[in-house]
């Protein structure tokens, strides 16, 4: 039987406690869903100095040098966020953000710009941008303006809801009818893909790559794995509405209808 006080949540007191926290859900969040992002950049020195730093924070990064490779890439894959250079050959980074709106593409995106007049900044951001960063910029700050864009965006909705079933990003509580329900942070992560991406197909590569973090190469079977996992979990008794249903060869969709 649990107590009240183990109900009630855990809020730190001291700066050390504060500091524990952070880190904890850093590592959880790295750990859970990692976040990816594409940067278009023809400055090799400049992509180069991203990515690393990038992926030392955890995130998964893919890179385009020029417009039209960055549009191939922006559009075929799924990206948490986006970082585009201004001046680039093929599309400027401009064409390349209204191009990538017009897909109806909702990631933010962030401006690498040596322009900085109000009218700059006006065009880059009615083109679609979230925010820019003047060059020559710190890491730190991009790092920052990033941070910020990802958390609004995950701040919209801190409850996911498929049919009965309640996800809290904030708790990590996961209920159905009420009842809460177990699940192992890659089990959470999994169904946290499934229910952003509710009625649309999730393929088996979307899946592995959004929840583990590895490019698809032969042996997805893992996933099915947790699927199963899942959808006992979700059904304990076998009498609950199926959510999670399988495409054939393809991969997976969440309906609550
Ligand atoms: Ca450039």
């Amino acid at each position: 039987m649990m107590t009240d006080t183990e109900k009630m949540p855990y809020i730190p007191h001291t700066n050390d406690e504060l500091q524990k926290v952070e880190t904890v859900f850093t590592i959880e969040n790295v750990l859970n869903e990692v976040m990816r992002i594409l940067i278009v950049e023809d400055e090799k020195g400049i992509s180069n100095f991203l990515k690393e730093g990038l992926e030392e924070e955890g995130f998964a990064v893919d890179f385009a040098g020029d417009g039209r490779k960055g549009l191939e890439m922006a559009s075929s894959n799924d990206y948490d966020l986006l970082i585009f250079d201004w001046m680039l050959p093929g599309l400027s980074g401009i064409e390349l953000c209204r191009e990538f709106r017009k897909l109806n593409q909702t990631a933010p995106v962030i401006f690498l710009t040596a322009r900085d007049t109000v009218q700059d900044v006006v065009f880059g951001l009615e083109a679609g941008a979230n925010d820019y960063i003047k060059k020559p910029f710190e890491f730190d700050e991009l790092l920052a303006r990033i941070r910020v864009q990802l958390k609004t965006r995950s701040g919209e909705q801190t409850v996911l809801k498929l049919g009965d079933v309640e996800m809290n990003l904030d708790t990590h509580r996961v209920f159905r009818n009420s009842k809460e329900i177990e699940l192992t942070p890659k089990e959470f992560s999994l169904l946290e893909y499934l229910i952003r991406n509710k009625e649309k197909v999730c393929t088996r590569t979307n899946i592995i790559e959004h929840v583990w973090d590895i490019h698809f190469d032969s042996d997805t079977s893992i996933i099915d794995v947790y699927i199963n996992f899942l959808r006992k979990k979700l059904n304990p008794g076998g009498k609950e509405k199926e959510l999670i249903h399988t495409i054939r060869g393809v991969g997976y969709i969440t309906r609550d209808k």
